[in-house]
């Protein structure tokens, strides 16, 4: 993807053009305002990534002369990073309920988990392991040395907002922008701590024990409030999501709460009846079915499926009965069956025939 194109500008678009495109596509597709699309944080992505490129006069220069690889992956941000580049931007995330400005909140973690059905089905504890930007232990955070503090930026006189008043025809006219040297904190480390560089916070990899409950579904998310990446400068830590996948079952065929099996039913005990066994995921349970049953039957068994999420019992177990043609024959069983299909009139085309052929040449 062309990074003039996923910003909407002009090749010759001014440094103000690209600034003001990506301050409006970045709002739009931010993550936090578009919750529910998984699409969003590529298309939000996307749009930093260009902004990252097309903002710095030097990675410009060499994008419109080689492209993508003119620039090189290695200078691109993580997505915390992204959030850091969106925060400094507005001054906030979405995070904020109030809307005032302050810090943004840690971006999310996502995990995948696989379970088998069984494991689905009764519910299981899971550890999984995550990386996640934690806040700093010996700035807590703030980004500054140990025993100093932040101090009020240089450029903005800790206001966070430059205020200009430009002459124009119309007569004075004031704007306020975002302090580019602080990002509106109004503070600026002059002292970075030295565990972090500065950033408050540092990549750590730690394994999360997650309780999965009984029922689940496949393509289910659980979210673990608050164990994504740590916010910038204390604010709140995004959420994990846990994206389950379940393996698909040698047996079981899974649909809501129901389960779906294929049942062989020998061909003796559907002509006379009997009893089957047929699987759960609880062990066999014996069921009776009458004389005369026929292959694509369908028995039900109320309460054998899986268990509700969150409910009380089980869904229904549906079982597809399949008679089977026995093989492999004994001398008797032969003899057996061919006396039951004379007895029926049934002509079976048959050995006999076939033997007194072979007979008569020996
Ligand atoms: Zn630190
Ligand atoms: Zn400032």
């Amino acid at each position: 993807m062309d990074h003039y194109e996923t910003l909407g500008v002009a090749r010759d678009a001014t440094a103000d053009e690209i600034k003001k495109a990506y301050r409006r596509l970045a709002r739009e597709h931010h993550p936090d305002a578009n919750r529910g699309d998984p699409t969003a944080e590529e298309r939000f992505k996307q749009i930093t990534v260009a902004y990252e490129t097309l903002s710095d006069p030097e990675k410009r220069r060499r994008y419109d002369m080689f492209g993508d690889e003119g620039i090189g992956s290695a200078g691109f941000s993580d997505f915390g990073g992204i959030s850091d580049l969106f925060a400094s931007f507005f001054g906030g995330g979405f995070g904020s309920a109030s809307g005032r400005s302050g810090p943004a909140r840690g971006a999310d973690v996502l995990a995948e988990i696989e379970l088998t059905l069984e494991e689905a089905d009764t519910g299981v504890e899971r550890d999984v392991e995550i990386e996640t930007l934690n806040e700093c232990s010996e700035c807590h955070g703030s980004g500054a040395a140990p025993g100093t503090f932040p101090s009020a930026c240089s450029q903005c006189r800790g206001t966070g907002e430059l205020r200009q008043v430009r002459r124009t025809m119309f007569g004075n006219v004031m704007t306020a922008s975002t302090c580019p040297r602080c990002g509106g904190q109004g503070q600026e480390i002059t002292s970075p701590c030295p565990r972090c560089t500065g950033r408050g916070r540092i990549a750590e990899v730690e394994t999360l024990t997650v309780q999965i409950p009984a029922g689940v579904d496949d393509g289910a998310q659980l979210r673990v409030s608050g164990r994504g990446h740590a916010g910038v400068r204390g604010a709140g830590a995004g959420d994990l999501y846990v994206a389950i996948s379940i393996a698909p079952h040698p047996i079981f065929q899974r649909a809501g709460d129901d389960l779906g099996c294929e049942v062989g039913v020998p061909m003796t005990i559907a002509a006379l009846g009997g009893t089957i066994e047929i699987p759960t995921l609880e062990g066999p349970e014996l069921v009776e079915v009458a004389p005369g049953t026929q292959s694509g039957h369908v028995e039900r068994l109320k309460n054998k499926g899986m268990t509700r999420l969150h409910g009380r019992g089980r869904g229904t177990l549906v079982a597809l009965l399949k008679v089977e043609t026995p093989i492999d024959l004994t001398e008797e069983q032969r003899d057996l069956l061919e006396r039951f299909a004379a007895s029926r009139g049934e002509s079976t085309g048959g050995r006999g025939l076939f033997d007194k052929i072979k007979e008569a040449f020996n």
